[in-house]
């Protein structure tokens, strides 16, 4: 039975069919350990292997680049932390947009207490990190440079090549966390020219407790964790054999299903904005606030919509049956507006007042026009109950779409 229509796809897809379907036997008859060196565990170690390929087909990247890790947030803080000690002793300043997810951003603020300086940049109103005041903060003490491809909560993807030849040119190394990119944008690490990036099964219709990291060829880092050796000693620990050949599966049906899932992605989001607007319930587009503009890139599966004179939490809380979220998964425990939407809006009211929508492959149209009923209605409900002076329509009367009041 269905409980909620799921409209949270940043935070976790389901493991597709044919994923589980390529796990299946190695969660059971197959078991054996890849390090061993009989049969089975040869086999083990080829699945992982196949696995690594299919990954590194998928972003750009060769084979003998990809780390697997338990998830993104391992993979930031083994490429952050890891690079620390690679750092010569004059370039120990780090340099991060405020907007990096707080499994990049915690690791910093660890780095802060052990004697590094990090440097978290401004993002203009439209998500992107500005290239002039980066260019102006790089210098010849700076180390690392981190700056998420596609963001969790805006969808905004930022000039990545453009920023590592930046960081490049100043001499630092540079990482980005991709987790929200893979399967959802064409991704191309070479031409990206960024020296590591993190990647998680569950945002790619892969498993959980699964990730990567893309280590490119030259760059030295130090493992966080000391134990058998496994992945060139950077990942110690058996590898989780079905997770990684799940990972790797997943990672080969994105590249054939990209453009169609794309266009999907798209096709769900217009048609959501257009029954919300017929509803009464023109949702202002944070990063793209003037009607008819087409803003900064985006993944096309994430829109964050402001209803203004709505509080978001409020909102969600009068739709228990739409799975929508205020911010990140991550966070979800801290009270009020993200710091993604802090950092992105200088207004907190309106920062409080915006629902991320993420639709998913499995979406359907019938789907998004139910959440758009289900949705208006919980917006008119706060509405009426924080201003019942304003009358329903002439709140969105009052509020053109695309016009940040
Ligand atoms: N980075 C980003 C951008 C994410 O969205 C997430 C998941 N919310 C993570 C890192 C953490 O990934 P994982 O759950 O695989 O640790």
């Amino acid at each position: 039975m269905r409980d909620a229509i799921y409209l949270d796809y940043n935070a976790s897809t389901p493991i597709d069919g044919a994923v589980l379907d390529v796990m299946q036997p190695w969660l059971t008859s197959a078991f054996a350990n890849p390090a061993s060196h009989h049969l089975p565990g040869r086999m083990a170690h080829a699945a992982v292997d196949d696995a690594r390929a299919r990954l590194a087909e998928l972003v750009g990247a060769r084979p003998g680049e990809i780390v697997f890790t338990s998830g993104a947030t391992e993979a930031n803080n083994l490429a952050l932390l890891g690079a620390l000690s690679a750092l010569p002793d004059n370039r120990r300043r780090i340099i991060a947009p405020l907007t990096e997810h707080k499994a990049v951003l915690e690791p910093l603020t660890w780095a802060q207490d052990h004697g590094y300086k990090i440097e978290l940049l401004p993002v203009a109103p439209d998500g992107l990190l500005d290239l002039d005041q980066l260019a102006a903060t790089l210098g010849d003490d700076i180390g690392l440079v981190t700056v998420m491809l596609a963001n969790n909560e805006s969808g905004v993807i930022q000039p990545l090549a453009r920023i590592n030849e930046l960081a490049h040119q100043a001499g630092a190394i540079t990482h980005t966390d991709a987790t929200q990119a893979a399967g959802r944008l064409a991704i191309d690490l070479d031409a990206l020219d960024v020296d590591m990036a993190s990647f998680s099964g569950h945002k790619m219709y892969g498993p959980k407790g699964v990730g990567a990291l893309y280590i490119r060829r030259g760059i030295r880092i130090e493992p966080l964790m000391h134990g058998g050796g496994h992945e060139r000693g950077l990942r110690p620990g058996t590898l989780n054999v079905p997770a990684i050949v799940g990972m790797g599966a997943a990672a080969a049906i994105a590249r054939t299903r990209l453009a169609a899932d794309v266009q999907h992605f798209a096709e769900l989001i217009d048609h959501l904005h257009d029954k919300l607007v017929i509803a009464g319930c023109a949702p202002i587009d944070i990063v793209s606030p003037s009607s008819g503009a087409a803003g900064p890139p985006r993944l096309a599966n994430t829109r964050n919509w402001r209803f203004a004179g709505a509080d978001a939490d409020a909102v969600i809380a009068n739709a228990p049956t739409l799975a929508l979220s205020s911010g990140s998964a991550c966070t979800s425990s801290v009270p009020g507006p993200s710091h993604v939407l802090r950092a992105m809006l200088a207004d907190d009211e309106a920062a409080s007042e915006c629902v991320r929508i993420s639709v998913g492959r499995p979406t359907t149209r019938s789907e998004i026009a139910e959440a758009a009923a289900l949705l208006a209605a919980a917006v008119n409900r706060v509405r009426d109950l924080t201003h019942p002076d304003i009358p329903t329509d002439a709140t969105a009367a009052t509020t053109p779409a695309g016009a940040l009041a």
